[in-house]
């Protein structure tokens, strides 16, 4: 009984999430198309079993915030940017460096240590330090079962930016198009690799997944 209550709960809230016409700071390192696709009205499909995933990883981000409230301003603030079409909530800052935190399993540890900090989520920061003014953030990433924590200073790369603004235009762009046309698009225009085609939520609209010959 509590398990269906819990995950009603959940769902209520993420379908209020993806209403925000804005572009999610948290969707600009993923698919272009993914994010073009909710934009324009797609509801993603999302398995409970990843729903309780997100839900302890939630858990354990809420708590690090709650520990931290007294040095930690600015917690969930949230950030639009109007020109850009780009909104979101910041973890929180410490003076003039913006902190992110990350749940990662064990799993993706061992797997990826090396490759830490995720390209997707220095591309997330860099949102988030445009917006709030900032040049410096520390992504903190908190292994969900041992509690280990890994922290990565990140500073502001204009190159970097330069790319994700065109991104965003890019964003736009896909969400004036027919669906009809979007068919065609390759992973190279989209620039994603097939491991974002495996996670998505967005496969089952996606008009350009069976041409994508994953
Ligand atoms: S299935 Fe692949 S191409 Fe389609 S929206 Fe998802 S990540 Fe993008």
């Amino acid at each position: 009984m509590i398990k269906e209550i819990f995950l009603q709960k959940i769902k209520e809230r993420k379908e209020k999430e993806e209403h925000t016409p804005y572009i999610r700071a948290s969707e600009i390192g993923g698919c272009p198309l993914a994010s073009a696709l909710r934009l324009k009205g797609f509801k993603p499909f999302i398995d409970e079993d990843k729903l309780l995933v997100f839900e302890i990883g939630n858990a354990v981000h809420l708590n690090f915030q709650s520990v931290m409230s007294d040095i930690l301003e600015d917690v969930e603030k949230e950030i639009k940017d109007e020109q850009l079409g780009v909104s979101g909530h910041i973890d929180g800052r410490i003076g003039d460096t913006l902190i992110e935190f990350k749940s990662i399993s064990p799993f993706a540890l061992k797997k990826s240590r090396n490759e830490l900090p995720y390209q997707h989520h220095i591309d997330q920061v860099h949102l988030y330090m445009y917006m709030m003014g900032l040049r410096k953030a520390i992504i903190v990433y908190i292994e969900k079962s041992s509690g280990a924590i890994l922290e990565y200073p990140v500073e502001f790369d204009e190159e970097r930016w330069e790319g994700l603004k065109q991104k965003i235009e890019y964003i736009k762009s896909l969400v004036e198009e027919p669906i009809e046309e979007l068919r065609e698009v390759s992973l190279e225009e989209l620039k994603i690799e097939e491991w974002h085609c495996k996670y998505c939520f967005q496969k089952a609209n996606c008009p350009a997944y069976e041409n994508l010959k994953i």
